[in-house]
């Protein structure tokens, strides 16, 4: 099933982000963990793509997993990064082949050792570019891409990164995932400003539960999040604590996704991080709101 209509429905509905095994040795405990969370039934299930491109192989294989032993509508990523038009066009030739109607189209996270490289036998330098192949090669495809509501961190301002998304959506996006944030007011300022510059395209929140402290810096680092008093707040009284971070961070999380539904957002996307307690412990609290 494709992610617009599943949105179509205006029912509230969560979705979860997992990431593929980075080693063929941690193969089966990922996809432990990524079945775990798929028999929770949520609306979809999303898989990242490594950005080295190694162990790109089991991006499909989860997400084909997914759909096919759970029923669950799944969204397959890709990047530019590592990208070559040849690896690009197997790539959606396999998903295709896999019935796998949802694709991301990312630039991808660049690796540290690639930093400095002059990337010239990269084929892609923006996820535009990668929006426009898979629209030519399958009208069919539902594709999403990426946006930040506290900026894409490479960008100058975020006139320019709101320019920029308009021509990732105009080039073909059905519809946008948002980077992680823990300040509601934040998205709603963007949808705001998005609807002003003509994006019309369903925008699905992602929310990280953030469950234990070592989580934190990392999260800032990635996405240079701004963390409200209140969360920082909590983190301080209950941080030395794991259990009681768990509680707090949950419950944290759940309240912003009840926030959004109460404010009009139809899918929240949970980055699940593969733990498969959080998921159900999200989705517990929210079985009445959500049907299940
Ligand atoms: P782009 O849309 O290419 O934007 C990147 C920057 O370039 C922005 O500053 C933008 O304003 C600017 N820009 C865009 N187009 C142009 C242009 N034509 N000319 C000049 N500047 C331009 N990373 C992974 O490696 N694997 C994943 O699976 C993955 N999944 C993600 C899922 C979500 C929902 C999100 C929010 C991020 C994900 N990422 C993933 C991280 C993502 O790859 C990084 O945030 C990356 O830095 C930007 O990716 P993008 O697709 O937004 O890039």
């Amino acid at each position: 099933m494709k992610i617009t209509d599943l949105l179509k429905s205006g029912v509230p509905s969560l979705s979860f982000e997992v990431f593929p095994p980075k080693t063929e040795m941690t193969f089966e405990s990922v996809r432990g963990a990524v079945e775990e969370i798929a028999r929770l039934r949520p609306a979809f299930m999303s898989v990242t793509y490594g950005a080295g491109g190694g162990t790109s192989q089991y991006t499909l294989d989860i997400a084909k997993s997914i759909k096919e032993q759970y029923g669950v509508p799944s969204l397959a990523h890709l990047t530019c990064v590592s990208s070559t038009k040849t690896t690009v066009k197997e790539k959606i030739a396999a998903i295709k082949a896999a019935g796998i109607e949802n694709v991301m189209a990312l630039r991808g996270d660049i690796p540290k050792s690639m930093e400095n490289d002059d990337r010239g036998g990269w084929d892609y330098r923006h996820a535009v570019d990668l929006v426009r192949e898979m629209r030519e090669a399958n009208p069919n495809f539902c594709i999403g891409g990426a946006c930040y509501p506290e900026v894409h961190p490479e960008s100058p301002d975020q006139n320019e990164d709101i320019k920029r998304l308009r021509e990732k959506v105009d080039a073909g996006c059905d519809f946008l995932t948002t980077q992680m944030f823990f300040d509601n007011n934040l998205l709603y300022n963007f949808l705001y400003k998005i609807r002003e510059a003509g994006i019309t395209v369903p925008v699905i929140p992602g929310i990280m539960p953030i469950t234990n402290a070592a989580q934190i810096e990392r999260a800032i680092t990635l996405s240079g999040s701004f963390m409200p008093r209140r969360f920082v707040s909590l983190v301080d009284r209950f941080g030395h604590s794991p259990a009681a971070m768990m509680q707090a961070g949950i419950a944290y999380a759940t309240d912003q996704i009840i926030d959004l539904y109460a404010n009009g957002i139809t899918n929240v996307h949970v980055y699940s991080m593969n733990n498969p307690g959080v998921a159900e412990r999200i989705m517990t609290s929210l079985s009445d709101i959500i049907g299940k």
